[in-house]
């Protein structure tokens, strides 16, 4: 899988190597594949991040280190021999070569002391900024990738996911993903400031310092399990929050039916145990944590109890600079502990990633639209002659293509001519949809051919075509926005002119009588309007993108008869009177015979998947 177009994140960067990974020894390689897109996509910015940290540890070390000639000032011998002592005995001779009268030492190794402190602090800052923006800058990316790869993948595939479990993606998994990466900059960050302190301890004691590197090492290998058991146990989080969202998404869209059944305690009752079964999870997670923490704990404080007794005891080192050790390793201590504890979190997070990876896969596996989108460079040519269906079979996914008994279409040979109104009728589920799907581009056929004029409709052609369709379908779905916004959507560039004709054209002009006009907002999905209402600026919309076929899928079957015909026949008058460069095509599918009366030609589609053609006339002969 190639990380894809764009962003920073664009060509060249494989992420294949995390996609789907679910097993404990993949927890490192996913880790590695996000600080490869992390170093990706945020660059410079990064090796800035940790460049700062890395020197606001060195801050720190070099504070550390200047606590021994302060030590010595106020008379604390280290003796010659110990690299503490030689420490100690380098800076007084240097500050007695300096003309630093001796009075002013203290004063002078305590400025510098503090500027240092100060430095270090104003370093941490800087990297905590970065860090931070680094965070954002990857999150953006990858939202912005993964949503441009699903909205980018097939309507085939769409419709087979759960529209809950996409907004989790890309919303709460990709959030997790964000702590990921800032956790990853903080364990680097610890990192470098713990191998710092390793090497100070090393120059006061390395025996010692070996024998605490050893401990931390034992300590680690026996969190290997529980890493792989926090991990785990972060997928049953992730999944049960998902399953939270999907469920949420569903019910909310239902509401209506929830309250007309009145099913409003059974469907309390279930976002409850959805509910419940997160924090069941995240409980679990949480002790899981904090075991593994206090184990971490135990551990080091027995080690490092038994490496003060070694170091006392059997390796001589001095008092005093065992003090030193002791202060570095009780700085060393919590670095260790907080490396571990991000270590756990990370592993609980990194899920997340492997499955926005995963469905990013999905996705682009599932494109559209494979390599760079030259298909729209060009406009498309409006229908002139037909739009022909040659012997074309479909099946949908799951279905087995090879029998003719699971395939929706069988074989459909149909011509709808350019400038006519031609509806479609048959018996629920016949397959009249999945027509329209395929004329649109949304589908493509298991077999056969669809010709637009004398250009066969392909991949390659097929989004040029889209730009020449208008759809309006038999749920019309609009934005929580003006009406205005919501024709805008459709053609961005209409003038006041162009909509106020495609309002008068849908018989929508209802609108101009609205409180706000154009400016009212419809509410969310447009629930503020009748669904007749709705219809009507979703056909104007369609319009407005001056189409070349345009497809009515039971788009009036929520007006009433009246309405419908003065739709039907706008639309009639517009198709007839189409001056050159304008000719529009209509497919109705529809029920009512009102509105079928009006067709020119009809097709009838029967339950296995076959059409024929019949005119209008052997339908209604009385037709006017
Ligand atoms: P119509 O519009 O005539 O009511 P459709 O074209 O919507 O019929 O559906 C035709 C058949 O295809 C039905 O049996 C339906 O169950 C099936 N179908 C529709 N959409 C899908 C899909 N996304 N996946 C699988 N089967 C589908």
């Amino acid at each position: 899988m190639a990380w894809h177009t764009s962003t920073r994140s664009g060509n060249g960067f494989d992420g294949s190597a995390a996609a789907g990974l679910t097993d404990a020894g993949s927890i490192w390689t996913v880790a590695a594949e996000l600080l490869r897109f992390t170093v990706y996509v945020s660059g410079r910015r990064l090796w800035v991040t940790v460049i700062a940290a890395i020197a606001a540890s060195l801050a720190e070390g070099t504070g550390l280190v200047l606590l021994l000639p302060l030590l010595s000032l106020v008379g604390m011998s280290f003796g010659t021999n110990s690299s503490a002592g030689r420490l100690g005995f380098y800076a007084q001779l240097l500050l007695q070569r300096s003309e630093i009268p001796r009075a002013w030492w203290l004063a002078t190794v305590l400025i510098i002391f503090l500027g240092i402190a100060g430095l270090r602090s104003v370093l941490r800052r800087t990297q905590t900024t970065l860090a931070y923006e680094t965070t954002l800058e990857v999150e953006m990316a990858l939202s912005r990738r993964l949503y441009e790869a699903v909205v980018k993948a097939r309507w085939s595939y769409l419709v087979r996911q759960r529209s809950g479990r996409l907004t989790h993606l890309l919303t709460e998994e990709l959030r997790r993903v964000a702590h990921a990466i800032a956790l990853l900059l903080s364990i680097i960050n610890l990192g470098s400031l713990t191998v710092l302190y390793m090497v100070v301890a090393i120059k006061l004691s390395a025996p010692t310092t070996i024998l605490v590197l050893a401990l931390g090492g034992v300590l680690m290998l026996l969190q290997r399990h529980s890493l792989e058991r926090v991990r785990s146990s972060g997928l049953d989080v992730n999944e049960s929050i998902g399953e939270v969202y999907a469920a949420t998404e569903e019910h909310l869209l239902n509401m209506k039916s929830v309250k007309t059944y009145n099913a409003e305690d059974r469907d309390v009752q279930l976002f409850a145990e959805l509910c419940e079964d997160v924090a069941r999870h995240s409980v679990r997670n949480s002790h899981l944590h904090a075991a593994s923490a206090f184990y971490f704990d135990v551990g080091s404080l027995v080690g490092l109890g038994a490496v003060i007794f070694l170091a006392l005891r059997v390796m001589h080192v001095q008092a005093a600079a065992m003090l030193l050790l002791l202060a570095v390793f009780t700085r060393l201590m919590p670095q260790l502990a907080s490396i571990q504890s991000e270590m756990h979190q990370l592993a609980s997070t990194l899920p997340s990633l492997s499955r926005v990876l995963a469905i990013e896969a999905e996705c682009l596996r599932d494109a559209e639209v494979k390599g760079p989108e030259l298909m729209m460079s060009a406009p498309a040519a409006r229908l002139e002659r037909e739009f022909r269906f040659e012997n074309v079979w479909f099946a949908y996914e799951g279905a087995d293509a090879a029998n003719s008994e699971e395939c929706v279409l069988r074989g459909v040979h149909l011509r709808i001519e350019a400038r006519t109104l031609t509806a479609l009728i048959g018996p629920s589920g016949a397959g009249k949809s999945t027509v329209a799907d395929l004329m649109t581009g949304l589908l493509v056929p298991t077999q056969g051919r669809l010709w637009l004029d004398d250009n066969e409709l392909r991949q390659e052609n097929m989004r040029q075509w889209r730009s020449q369709v208008g759809y309006v379908g038999q749920e019309t779905v609009l934005f929580h926005q003006s009406v205005r916004q919501n024709l805008l959507w459709a053609n961005p560039n209409a003038s006041e002119k162009d909509l106020q004709e495609a309002l008068l054209l849908a018989s929508a002009e209802f609108v101009f009588e609205l409180p706000g006009g154009l400016e009212s907002i419809v509410g969310d999905r447009g629930i503020l309007l009748s669904s007749g209402q709705r219809q009507r600026i979703s056909l104007a919309r369609a319009l407005l993108r001056k189409p070349s076929l345009l497809i009515l899928d039971e788009a009036t079957n929520a007006l009433d008869v009246e309405n419908e015909a003065r739709v039907l026949d706008a639309l009639l008058a517009s198709m007839r009177t189409s001056a050159n460069g304008t000719a529009l095509t209509i497919l109705m599918i529809a029920h009512r015979a009102s509105a079928i009366r009006r067709a020119d030609r009809i097709l009838g589609m029967d339950s296995a998947g076959f059409v024929r053609e019949s005119s209008a006339a052997a339908h209604f002969p009385d037709r006017s």
